[in-house]
């Protein structure tokens, strides 16, 4: 029985069983439609409806100011650490263009004379820089494709956790020792860390916009989106998979200050861009054609786009005020559980650092039985999967177990847990 279940898996994750019976249904017949969502055309009205709809409640939901854009992208998380770095380089481009063109009092054409060309090649290759945070696993996955992308010369690995951490993940290190670039064409990090259990205690200090332009600050929220207010306007882009706190896997969500999608040179010019030796990236990624056409530049999955809309329209109903209600929701399901270990030192021991805790993804190990680490998670699994708690296995990369809170984890399922937690610290060792 599907209730008699509660899936901590990391992602895909549990969806609120009523939208999902509700999906069920559109999925068969829409709307009185004697059409299912998947076969309605992407095209119809209906289908626009669903994402301007969607679009709103998540705006709604997080406060998202007017100056940003929505857009439903496909490509997954994975398909975001290409996407930020082909749109994000052509920016800078175009804006280190748009100053030489200035300094040198020449007009923006197709055809740039020699000069500008050869001050836009030098700035390319003494200055264009890619920021990392290196956190975990995520952000070190996004930073290895970038320098794959554009080489690894603009890639500068601002701060890598492993090397105050014994070269593990499981730190943040301290603001003052990042070595950011000057002028970045992104300074990149991801906010919650799925794999290492490792979370931004709250926005990087540094990274705060000054004045009229701060930096641009990319982030990935894949896993802890939709779970605490974020302070949108200090971000450029912010980017998530739906599939562990928003909805299904099969659409990715950007949200993206407008003035960055002003069609740049990787539209305007792309000859431009091969010959600063700056690859063009695939159009389905480049965000200015996915705004222009409100998400259906191709045929997007509506019918995923309307289960995030589902969860949404649930999530604006259960917390009147929005995303706080949830946030200390998280808050309580998280504390809970990490009381149950922080209570039993001898029996289990939490990877990351107290201060970078994530609220998310709650990753430890288990040392109850002499036997070892390994006996230990063993029998703490098969216990657990006995009384219906599931998907308690740390990612294959770091072994151990995590718990993966996510919002569709109530607080008795929480509780469950936690109590589960207790028990196995009083059994036999
Ligand atoms: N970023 C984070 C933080 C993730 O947790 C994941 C997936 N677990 C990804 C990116 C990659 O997402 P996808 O599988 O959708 O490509």
């Amino acid at each position: 029985e599907r209730a008699d279940i509660t899936y901590f898996g990391a992602g895909p994750a549990l969806l609120p069983t009523d939208v999902l019976e509700t999906a069920a249904a559109a999925l068969v017949n829409y709307n009185g439609t004697g059409l299912g969502l998947a076969e309605h055309s992407h095209r119809s009205e209906l289908a626009t409806n669903i994402i301007n709809t969607t679009k709103k409640d998540l705006a709604a939901y997080l406060d998202i100011p007017d100056d940003y854009e929505t857009l439903f992208m496909q490509g997954g998380g994975s398909g975001e650490f290409s996407a930020t770095v082909y749109n994000m380089v052509a920016v800078w481009v175009e804006r280190r263009k748009q100053k030489i063109l200035k300094e040198l009092g020449v007009e923006d054409s197709k055809q740039l004379p020699e000069n500008v060309i050869n001050e836009l090649q030098k700035a390319v290759d003494e200055e264009l820089k890619i920021d990392y945070l290196v956190t975990g696993s995520w952000s070190l996955k996004a930073s290895q494709e970038a320098a794959r992308l554009i080489g690894p010369g603009h890639v500068n690995v601002a701060a890598d956790a492993r090397e105050i951490n014994g070269g593990k993940f499981g730190k943040i290190p301290e603001e003052s020792t990042w070595k950011l670039s000057k002028n970045p064409a992104m300074v990149y990090y991801c906010d919650n860390e799925t794999v290492d259990g490792v979370e931004f205690p709250g926005f990087p200090e540094v990274l705060a916009p000054k004045g009229d332009d701060g930096p641009i600050v990319v982030v990935d929220m894949s896993s802890n989106i939709l779970s605490r207010r974020i302070p949108v306007k200090n971000f450029s882009v912010i980017f998530f998979g739906a599939q562990k706190n928003l909805g299904s896997t099969g659409v990715t969500v950007v949200i993206i200050k407008k003035s960055l999608l002003a069609p740049a040179v990787a539209t305007t010019q792309p000859a431009l861009l091969r010959k600063l030796g700056i690859p063009n990236g695939p159009i389905v990624l480049e965000y200015s054609t996915i705004a222009k056409n409100n998400s259906l530049y191709n045929t997007l999955s509506i019918f995923d786009v309307f289960i995030a809309g589902q969860v949404l329209k649930k999530a604006l109903n259960t917390f009147p005020n929005k995303v706080d209600g949830q946030q200390a929701l998280s808050e309580k399901k998280a504390k809970l559980i990490y009381a149950a270990l922080d209570a039993h030192p001898e029996s289990y021991k939490v990877v990351p650092d107290k201060s970078v805790r994530s609220r998310m993804n709650i990753c430890f190990r288990v040392t109850h039985l002499e036997s070892g680490t390994d006996e230990s998670e063993k029998a703490f699994l098969k216990g657990s999967v006995e009384i219906g708690l599931t998907g308690l296995k740390g990612h294959r990369s770091v072994g151990g177990i995590r718990a993966s809170n996510y919002n569709s984890i109530s607080l008795e399922s929480a509780e469950k847990l936690s109590k589960y937690i207790e028990s196995f610290a009083a059994g036999p060792r």
